[in-house]
């Protein structure tokens, strides 16, 4: 007789293992299968994980996760070939509890959620490929895994399988996803020791930063380039959406080489000792591409959802709440005895309630305009060097015919229609 549990979880990623952490804790009987030989084997993340989103699954977790630097300082990089014009914002609030986000490896936090999960009782088993769902009467009933004599058995299923999401996509919930639906990310791990990182992103001992860089870091390619402090490594990176990747003919290597060889991030990172190397898509296709999340006896949940805010590099966030919603509604199921996708609903009904849904919505037109109107990253962006060098070059040129300069250089053949167009679009695209 095959093993039945209340909830099998396929994917101990954080939306899986913020799911299964949540049904243990309320007794149910619980197994996560993951595919690598460890959770966080298979998990590439940046990675700047959020506080909040974790702390209403484990209280005050920070006293006891591994993590590397708490965040006191984001900064944005506009980069031109020579030159960047930089924003951001540093505060000492994220310095102190409760902290806003911190970077992490994923490799190190995941075993450590896991554990957690085992702890409140859930049963995770490792090395163990889910091939696909057990359908009977149009319900899932349970998972199929490589294993000899694989089959398990639950009420309920959650997909929590990451961005290839194969098994949502067997059961018909979404098709293949589309190269514009998706972005390809590489990143390397950099080893320096710790008092040269803080000497170098101007930060107290323990603190951390991040730079998001937009520009020539992706070589204007529509997407972005990141720096992140840990403990004693910087993570560099690098993704774009894949359609422009293939369209582009460029190699996702060659972009990484370019960002870590260009001037203004040269220095931050000389002598850094590469020690990992990552590639890994990201689901980019935000609102208008979230799949059918609900069906009978099953639900998907994080990356597989395509629940990813790539404007404000949050993912992992939204994979748990995804995750611990789902939870709730599989309680409240649990209570009602009823696992149908009527009941299951309820997960859905609260992730569109949360800000997982809401933000998704707002940014809905985002990707898709910046993909079809290159000129954001290719013209504006060198445009916006161009003019701050010119003004703030002091060489017996006036002002107002520095402003001129810039105008006709910045419409280069355009009309300020288009330009007031383009400046008009974008700000609806964010509103
Ligand atoms: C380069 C990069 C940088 C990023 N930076 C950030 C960041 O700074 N901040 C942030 O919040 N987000 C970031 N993200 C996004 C974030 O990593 C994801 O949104 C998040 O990891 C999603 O969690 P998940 O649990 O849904 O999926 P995953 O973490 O991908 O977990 C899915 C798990 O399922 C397992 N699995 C898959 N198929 C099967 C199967 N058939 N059987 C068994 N197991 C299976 C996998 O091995 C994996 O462990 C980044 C992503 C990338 C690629």
């Amino acid at each position: 007789m095959p093993e039945k549990f209340d909830v099998i979880v396929v994917g101990a990623g954080v939306a899986g293992l913020a799911a299964a952490y949540k049904l243990a804790k309320e007794g149910l009987s619980v197994i996560v299968i993951e595919r690598g030989d460890y959770p966080g084997a298979k998990n590439v993340m940046g990675g700047v994980l959020y506080r909040a989103m974790m702390e209403e699954i484990i209280p005050e977790f920070w006293k006891e996760a591994p993590l590397q630097r708490p965040v006191v300082e984001q900064r944005f990089w506009l980069m031109d070939e020579e030159s960047v014009v930089t924003t951001g914002y540093k505060g000492q609030q994220w310095a102190r509890e409760p902290y806003n986000c911190f970077t992490v490896f994923r490799g190190q936090f995941d075993q450590w959620f896991a554990r957690k999960c085992t702890e409140a009782g859930a049963v995770i088993i490792n090395e163990t490929v889910v091939e696909s769902c057990i359908v009977e009467n149009e319900r899932v009933v349970g998972v199929r895994t490589n294993r000899p004599d694989g089959d398990l058995y639950a009420n309920v299923v959650v997909l929590a399988d990451g961005v290839n999401s194969l098994l949502s996509k067997q059961l018909g919930f979404h098709d293949e996803w589309k190269p514009q639906q998706v972005a390809l990310a590489v990143m390397e791990e950099l080893k320096l020791p710790s008092e040269v990182i803080e000497e170098r992103f101007n930060l107290e001992p323990g603190m951390g930063a991040t730079i998001e860089i937009f520009g020539s870091g992706t070589l204007g390619l529509v997407g972005t380039a990141f720096i992140y402090t840990n403990k004693e490594h910087i993570s560099i990176g690098v993704g774009a959406l894949l359609s422009q990747i293939r369209q582009m003919k460029v190699r996702p290597y060659d972009l990484l080489e370019n960002l870590k060889n260009h001037p203004m991030v040269r220095p931050l990172i000389r002598q850094g000792e590469p020690v990992e190397y990552y590639a890994h898509l990201i689901p980019e296709g935000g609102y208008n591409a979230i799949p059918r999340l609900v069906g009978n006896g099953v639900v998907v949940v994080g990356d597989a959802a395509q629940l990813v805010n790539g404007i404000h590099r949050e993912g992992s966030n939204l994979a748990m709440t995804s995750g611990r919603l789902a939870a709730e509604a599989i309680i409240r199921a649990h209570r009602m005895g009823e696992f149908n996708e009527r009941s299951l609903s309820h997960y859905e009904e609260q992730l569109r309630n949360s800000f997982v849904i809401e933000d998704l919505k707002k940014y809905k037109n985002t990707s898709h305009l910046f993909e079809v109107n290159p000129q954001y990253f290719n013209k504006y962006i060198p445009a916006t060097n161009m003019a701050l060098h010119e003004m703030l070059t002091v060489d017996g040129v006036s002002k107002k015919d520095k402003q001129k300069l810039i105008l006709q250089r910045l419409l280069n053949g355009s009309s300020l229609y288009s330009l007031g167009k383009d400046l008009y679009q974008a700000w609806r695209a964010v509103k």
